[in-house]
């Protein structure tokens, strides 16, 4: 009961009771010429006027303070009656706003459900923030995934783990792993979660089924590996037969040029072979090191004797940049593959290098690291073609005129994986290059 008194105090001082009033008094005072009805017309007319009088000046204080806590420098009478206006269209655009946010929401997650890519994003503390179905899918029965579950639910390699920390504090990460039947490729990068300060980034994780890329690579490598294998006795029987026809004085002057032509044709086709074969038997780890203890003076040596008769031909000098203490180093490694990728190095710089030139080759020590340099004085290499060298079979398009594959810098660069090594290039157009090769050293005893 003690709220009946304040409900009914707010009825009767609505603006609505207090209009009736003063109408009910005005329509009395008009309506009559009985004095008693007159004045009692008269009272509810002036009482209706005080309380519309009052609600009007209790608005206008509500107003007032509403303006004063209001960044609104032109506090001017106008605005009285704006406000409740601009009140309610800043109302309507305000559910807009939200109605079209939370439409927005559906589609990112539709798009997330109908993605064929598996995402998981993890928080600060690695705990499962979102995931779509094909991630579940792809991570298979043995991850059963929930919000709020940590990362090892989804991930529970070790060098998965491992990876996901170092990319919250890094650069992306990629690596492979093997959910039977299927070959995954996941990446995990570095998310700045918008509202959320946190000392160490989220990671947003995506997985991807590569087995069919996978077999159709097996596919390819065992295709060009039996391929040149089946050509090379052919191409061999032909060159058996050119030379027979050279050396047996058989053919007439008139066809002499013609045989020129194929003994030519048949040399770059052996070259050709020999790489494509080279880089086949590296991709599918058909080639295996062979390490062997080595002196590094005399392993250059045998190197640089080889290059001789390359270099005296084109007019290029070759220079030995070692310093004495090293000559006498003995380390491990597999003589023949770490000869090919020099010499691969050294026949390009003499190759390309003006006569007259200078090729410095050097070695040098660099804590764990032997760091073998081939630097030239020739064209030097464009930043468009030195973004595409190291890829099989490409050629800068202004070597055409000069013999080449466009497959050795491939080779070298997967033989320098192989032996845990780093190839990098520095180049200046019309200068020269250096292409630079880091070997760990494993020192041995000989
Ligand atoms: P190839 O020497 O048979 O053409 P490579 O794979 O060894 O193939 O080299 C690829 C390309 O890189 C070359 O065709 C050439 O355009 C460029 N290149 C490599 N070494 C040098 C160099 N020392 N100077 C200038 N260009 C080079």
């Amino acid at each position: 009961m003690s709220t009946a008194r304040p409900d009914l105090t707010q009825r009767f001082t609505t603006p609505w009771f207090a209009f009736l009033l003063a109408a009910g008094g005005g329509a009395i005072l008009a309506g009559t010429r009985d004095p008693v009805t007159r004045a009692l017309g008269l009272g509810l007319l002036l009482w209706g006027g005080l309380l519309l009088l009052a609600r009007i000046r209790a608005y206008r204080s509500l107003m007032a303070q509403v303006l004063a806590v209001l960044p609104v420098e032109d506090k001017d009478e106008g605005l009285l009656v704006e406000l409740p206006r601009t009140w309610n269209a800043l109302e309507q655009e305000n559910l807009l706003l939200r109605t079209r946010a939370e439409a927005e929401d559906q589609i990112r997650r539709q798009i997330l459900t109908h993605l064929n890519t598996g995402v998981v994003l993890l928080d600060q503390d690695r705990t499962i923030r979102q995931f779509n179905p094909s991630a579940q899918a792809l991570l298979g029965t043995s991850s059963s995934l929930g919000l709020g579950d940590p990362a090892v639910a989804a991930f529970r390699e070790p060098e998965s783990l491992r990876n996901l920390e170092q990319a919250s504090s890094g650069a992306p990460l990629e690596w492979s792993l093997k959910r039977n039947p299927r070959s995954l490729q996941v990446r995990a990068t570095p998310f700045e979660a918008p509202l959320q300060a946190s000392a160490r980034p989220w990671v947003l994780v995506t997985v991807d089924d590569i087995t069919r890329q996978e077999a159709l690579e097996t596919t390819r490598q065992k295709f060009i590996a039996n391929a040149s294998h089946e050509l090379k006795t052919p191409v061999t029987g032909i060159r058996i037969a050119v030379e027979n026809l050279q050396e047996g004085a058989l053919v007439l002057p008139e066809g002499e040029d013609s045989l020129r032509i194929i003994v030519r044709a048949v040399e770059r086709m052996t070259m050709l072979l020999e790489d494509i074969s080279e880089l086949s038997r590296i991709e599918t780890g058909a080639l295996r090191l062979e390490p062997a203890p080595l002196r590094l003076g005399s392993f250059l040596e045998d190197l640089l004797e080889n290059t001789r008769p390359q270099a005296l031909a084109r007019n290029v000098a070759v220079d030995l940049d070692l310093p004495g203490e090293l000559a006498g180093l003995p380390f491990r490694a597999d003589p023949l593959r770490l000869a090919q990728l020099l010499d691969n190095l050294l026949s390009n710089a003499v190759k390309f290098s003006p006569g007259g030139s200078r090729v410095t080759f050097g070695v040098r020590r660099e804590g764990a690291w032997l760091v073998w340099s081939v630097a030239d004085q020739g064209p030097g290499i464009s930043e468009n073609d030195a973004k595409r060298i190291f890829e099989r079979f490409y050629r800068a398009p202004s070597v055409r005129g000069i013999p080449g594959t466009g497959l050795g810098l491939a080779i070298v660069k997967h033989m320098a994986v192989l032996m845990k090594g780093e190839v990098e290039m520095q180049t200046e157009l019309g200068r020269g290059s250096t292409f630079i090769f880091r070997l760990p050293v494993a020192e041995t005893k000989i």
